[in-house]
């Protein structure tokens, strides 16, 4: 399922789906965002693999429990832990779960839907290889915007 989720999100998501997950890199009003109907058609897709394995498909049965466990992992860690949409009060500090964050965190260190890095989730490269990988691309938004005025002598800004 890490496979496939990491397949949708680099070639669909950032691809023709990025209508949908725009959203998702750009801050965003309210408690939904349009990426979230990725979640629905998921979760339909789901329903239908179960419905097919009620027919006597016991394998396709085995793929939808994959595809649920996923889901709710991700609901929970992504969009709760990473993203702070569920009340977590402790952000991890080490361990498997604190590179989880940070390599998802460098996923949104890019603006726009190209040239980012770390697509999957379960699978959370060492974050000194995915910095690695964002400098030599040089894409980081931050640091495009610190080529044109530094940080440390740059006026502050008024919203
Ligand atoms: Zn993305
Ligand atoms: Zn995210």
């Amino acid at each position: 399922m890490e496979g496939v989720a990491w397949a949708a999100h680099k070639y669909i998501m950032h691809g023709f789906g990025w209508g949908w997950h725009k959203s998702h890199h750009e801050d965003t009003e309210g408690i939904f965002e349009k990426n979230d109907l990725y979640a629905a058609v998921f979760s339909v897709l789901a329903i239908v693999l179960f419905a097919v394995a009620s027919q006597g498909h016991p394998l396709i049965g085995a793929i939808a429990i994959g595809v649920t466990l996923y889901g709710a992992f991700y609901f929970i860690v992504h969009d709760g832990l990473v993203h702070q949409r569920w009340p977590f009060r402790n952000i991890p500090h080490r361990g498997y779960a604190k590179r989880l964050v940070q390599a998802h965190r460098l996923h949104h260190a890019v603006e726009g839907k190209d040239g980012c890095v770390s697509f999957g989730f379960l699978y959370a490269p060492p974050v000194e290889k995915l910095s690695a990988e964002l400098r030599q691309r040089g894409t980081v938004a931050a640091e495009k915007r610190g080529r044109s005025a530094s940080p440390v002598n740059k006026a502050p800004t008024i919203h």
